[in-house]
């Protein structure tokens, strides 16, 4: 197998770029320009930088690359308005991102990890275990991938308005390179997204819930609960063991004390599982006594997407609106999560690299 060894420029600040053009004796303006051709311009390979000289341009790309995944796949779902993407890392290993496209917004769902470790049995990801953590360049990757699509003309809305991390893997368990790509994609001068357009989705890893109330950026969070008491919570999620139910919830409240900022919490619907009106009437409690404020929280409630080879069930229509119905009497706003991707196998817990 021939390995890459050339370093991706995706990984590098606007600082770290500077330094290795400084090494390689060129003033600091052509960092400059290649940071903006890398971020603003979203170009693919050297040779789009014509703004440079031909000698920078050929040992850039002797020497560098832009971008470590190959694209192997592009889906597309309803009606062209989702795109699943599916890469490879060198070794094989998958990465999955999704672009849902909304009249006003639009949506890149990225990956954090290829596979996951945390083996949640209701999730295809979790199925494949972990494989790899992805490097920042590979994350930012993703979402230069979306953008790229976005330009096209056929679209009503060509900028991205939305990163969430909420495909493979846990963010937090690869929080460092995980930080590291949102300040890449946050950088004013460079892709220039707005803190607020991502959210971070964790199930539960408490250190990183209590790292991210320190951070100074306003990145959204999203929490995946899925059960209202610890025994079911542990039969489905192992992570349970170690971040029980109380424990997750009370880093949850110091962040939004901290914060000031809305938390939203996931539940999977898996029919006769938890999705019944008693464990609706039990996480309504359980929210409502958690010491978070009810307009500092939401519920957002996912009708479970069928995973190949797992036995269990979706939630009929009828029991999901009645969940929300019994989260609504003790007063927590909840809404029903609006699907794409089904039919590509690009919505939630649907991403297992397999196609
Ligand atoms: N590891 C993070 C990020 C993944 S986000 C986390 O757990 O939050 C993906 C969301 O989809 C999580 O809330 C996850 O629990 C949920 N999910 C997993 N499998 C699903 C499925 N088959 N159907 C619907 N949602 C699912």
């Amino acid at each position: 197998m021939h390995i890459d060894s050339r370093p991706d420029l995706l990984n590098y600040s606007r600082a770290q770029l500077v330094e290795l053009l400084a090494q390689w004796g060129q003033p600091a303006f052509r960092a400059k320009q290649i940071y903006r051709q890398l971020h603003v311009n979203l170009a693919a390979s050297p040779e789009e930088m014509t703004d440079l000289p031909k000698s920078l341009r050929d040992r850039l790309a002797a020497e560098t690359r832009i971008g470590s995944l190959v694209c192997s796949a592009v889906h597309e779902g309803d009606g062209g308005l989702t795109r699943k993407a599916l890469f490879k890392l060198a070794d094989g290993s998958p990465v999955e991102s999704v672009l849902m496209v909304y009249p006003d917004r639009a949506t890149v769902c990225v990956s954090s990890q290829s596979g996951c470790p945390m083996a949640c049995v209701f999730c295809a990801t979790g199925k494949l275990g972990f494989l790899h953590d992805l490097t920042p360049g590979q994350i930012v990757e993703q979402v230069y991938w979306a953008a790229r699509l976005l330009r096209a003309p056929s679209f009503d809305i060509h900028r991205l308005t939305n990163a969430v991390f909420m495909g493979m893997g846990e963010p937090f368990n690869n929080y460092a390179n995980w930080r590291a790509a949102v300040d890449i994609l946050h950088d004013p001068d460079g892709f220039n997204m707005g803190a607020r357009s991502f959210t971070v989705s964790t199930v539960g890893l408490v250190p990183g819930i209590r790292k991210l109330a320190e951070d100074e950026l306003p990145i959204n969070l999203a929490i995946s609960l899925h059960a209202p008491e610890d025994d079911l919570r542990t039969a489905m999620m192992p992570v349970n063991k170690r971040y029980p139910i109380r424990d997750l919830l009370s880093a949850v409240r110091d962040y939004t004390e901290k914060t000031g900022r809305r938390v939203s919490f996931e539940y999977v619907l898996l029919q006769e599982k938890n999705d019944s009106p008693d464990q609706a009437d039990l996480l309504g409690r359980l929210l409502r006594e958690s010491g978070i404020r009810t307009t500092l929280m939401h519920v957002n409630l996912i009708p479970w997407n069928p995973v190949p080879g797992t036995p269990l069930g979706r939630s009929h229509r009828r029991r999901v609106l009645a969940f929300q119905e019994g989260l609504h009497a003790h007063g927590i706003p909840c809404t029903v999560r609006v699907e794409r991707g089904v039919e590509i196998g690009a919505a939630c817990g649907q991403l297992a690299g397999t196609s």
